[in-house]
């Protein structure tokens, strides 16, 4: 059952979490935007305050290991959780959001593919006082909806596997200690061909390229990585060759969405309601609305539909994340949640723009910034026309008809 009621404890973390974004995020958030970068300093205050890339994507959360919160003891709530902080944190800030320290992305695919070795290995350096990040590789220049299609090739070499191959538009790919990355070893053999990998910075054959420029989350790091001749240890095949048998490692990467997707939904509704709060209040502060004006009917609709959407896409996060707590399958849900959510709130913050006319173009003003950040939520992690596509498949599967 999805309980849509909030602990205390749950409560308590999202107020603090809202604290963090109010005081320490939002401050610094329109110059790191204009430098594209977010500001070490921060990065590592926030890693002080214990706000790391750990409070964001379930399975790799301490929370999600059942230690229960009082009053729901064995219950596992690293996803829902997630969810919040994901919501709080872009609210404040979606590049600085998903700059924090942590494995990030990086973290479910190790988490549920790797054997116990490498997840000390791995996610133990995540233990560190000093900041470190965990990074996913998985698109490529000609590959990003169409996953199956990945060209980077890795090939078995006595102890070591060679990689060949680019990745492009890699979050936190060039600061990471490590990258997941997915290759194949014949791309004529599509998903059956897929391998993970855990590659280390410093990794001979291993660079970076560029770092890319974007419209929106400006200050977050989107790197280019080259792999020529790369030589990756046997030992960091996640999970081991025998795992393979099945077409782990595309599952792998199509799992690691299940839990993934709706954090991306949460932080697409963070936004969204950034956008809301600050027209609702600028519109307060303007305009005397206790009284009948030309724009009242126009403005009631427009505020009431930002409100209402965003509160229903926010449910459907809730139940994706529920889901995954509960290990349910729940990759329908991950999808409509990503997709809804990733709709209404790029309508939210276009609805905020016009309502505020001029006001809502500024450069120097909050809702240009958020009109912007808000597009790559409706792309990355599987664009829109992808969820829903996803979302048919499944419904058309559970009616016996084939899409
Ligand atoms: C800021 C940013 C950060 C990112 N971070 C990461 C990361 O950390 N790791 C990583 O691996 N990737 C990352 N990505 C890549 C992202 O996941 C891909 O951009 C995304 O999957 C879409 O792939 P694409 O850009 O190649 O678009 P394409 O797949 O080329 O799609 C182009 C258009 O065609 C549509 N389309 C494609 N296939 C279909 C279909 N079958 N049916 C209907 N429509 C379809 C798409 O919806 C889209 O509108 C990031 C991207 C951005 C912009």
């Amino acid at each position: 059952m999805i309980d849509f009621e909030l602990s205390d404890a749950q409560r308590n973390i999202q107020q603090f979490l809202h604290w963090v974004a109010e005081s320490e995020i939002r401050p610094v958030s329109l110059e790191a935007d204009e430098a594209h970068e977010v500001p070490m300093t921060l990065l590592r205050k926030l890693k002080e305050l214990g706000v790391t890339m750990d409070a964001l994507p379930g399975p790799t959360s301490s929370a999600s290991a059942g230690s229960g919160d009082g009053d729901r003891p064995v219950e596992r709530q690293g996803n829902r959780i997630g969810v919040l902080a994901a919501e709080e944190l872009a609210w404040g800030d979606a590049a600085v959001a998903i700059s924090l320290p942590g494995a990030g992305l990086g973290g479910p695919p190790v988490q549920m593919m790797g054997t116990p070795e490498q997840k000390e290995r791995f996610l133990g350096i995540f233990k560190d006082p000093e900041p470190r990040w965990g990074a996913y590789a998985l698109t490529e220049p000609e590959a990003g909806s169409d996953v199956s299609g990945i060209r980077t090739t890795c090939r078995k070499d006595g102890d070591h596997w060679v990689l060949n191959g680019t990745k492009l538009f890699i979050t936190n790919g060039a600061r990471a200690s490590w990258n997941v990355v997915f290759a194949t070893v014949d791309p004529t053999l599509g998903r059956a061909g897929h391998r993970v990998f855990v590659v280390e910075k410093g990794t001979r054959g291993f660079q970076v390229g560029r770092i890319l420029d974007k419209m929106g989350i400006r200050a977050s790091e989107t790197a280019e990585l080259l792999f020529q001749d790369c030589r990756v240890p046997a030992e960091n095949l996640l999970g081991g060759e025998e795992r393979y048998a099945q077409r782990e490692g595309f599952k792998a990467a199509m799992q690691t969405f299940d839990v993934t997707r709706p954090t991306v939904g949460a932080m697409a509704v963070g936004i969204g309601r950034a956008a809301f709060e600050y027209t609702r209040d600028r519109l307060r502060q303007e305009l005397d609305l206790s009284r009948p004006i030309p724009r009242y009917g126009v403005l009631a609709e427009r505020l009431t539909r930002m409100e209402r959407e965003l509160q229903a896409a926010r449910l459907l996060v809730w139940q994706a994340a529920s889901m995954a707590d509960q290990r349910i399958p729940n990759t329908k849900e991950a999808s409509m949640a990503k997709a809804y959510a990733g709709t209404v709130a790029t309508r939210a913050c276009a609805d905020a723009v016009e309502l505020l006319g001029a006001a809502g173009v500024r450069h120097d003003r909050w809702v240009e910034k958020w009109y912007r950040d808000i597009k790559v939520f409706d792309i990355f992690e599987g664009t829109g026309q992808v969820q829903r596509l996803v979302v048919a498949r499944r419904l058309f599967e559970q009616l016996g008809l084939r899409v």
